[in-house]
């Protein structure tokens, strides 16, 4: 599921109060055209109408391609930092419902059963992750 909420967000150079669209999820097999977008650098990216200034937004992404057996999972790095404990806590809740998903569904595919989740804190690492294992998984198809 590709989930995205619309978030006010104070511009950190000017104040200037804009809405933007944070995404917490992709999914590479129904939106396509949001991967594009994260390999250009595009996806939870404000950029001030006011000011011009351009700023990541600190908030963790799931990208999933389910077509490729891709699930990586990026925490912003702030957040491992600043609180580690609460990273560690997220990605065990992640996982758990990754289990319980391999185990109501893993009787349908191999993949299914083995599906594991990457994890990245840098939005250039999961950009590079899904540009390397695409292209192995391409070359095997
Ligand atoms: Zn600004």
């Amino acid at each position: 599921m590709t989930l995205m909420a619309k978030d006010a967000i104070l511009c950190p150079a000017c104040g200037f109060e804009q809405e933007i669209e944070v995404y917490q999820s992709i999914n590479a097999d129904i939106s396509p055209e949001l991967v594009d977008r994260l390999f250009d650098g595009e996806i939870n990216v404000f950029n001030c109408a006011s000011c011009g200034h351009r700023a990541l937004v600190n908030q963790p992404l799931l990208f999933n391609d389910m077509r490729r057996d891709q699930k990586i999972q990026y925490f912003p790095v702030d957040w491992l930092n600043e609180n580690i404990d609460s990273v560690c806590e997220q990605y065990r809740g992640i996982v758990a419902e990754l289990e319980k998903f391999r185990n109501d569904f893993g009787f349908m595919a191999k993949s299914i059963r083995e599906m594991s989740i990457h994890v990245v804190f840098y939005l250039d690492e999961m950009v590079a992750q899904i540009n390397f294992r695409r292209h192995l998984h391409d070359l095997d198809a």
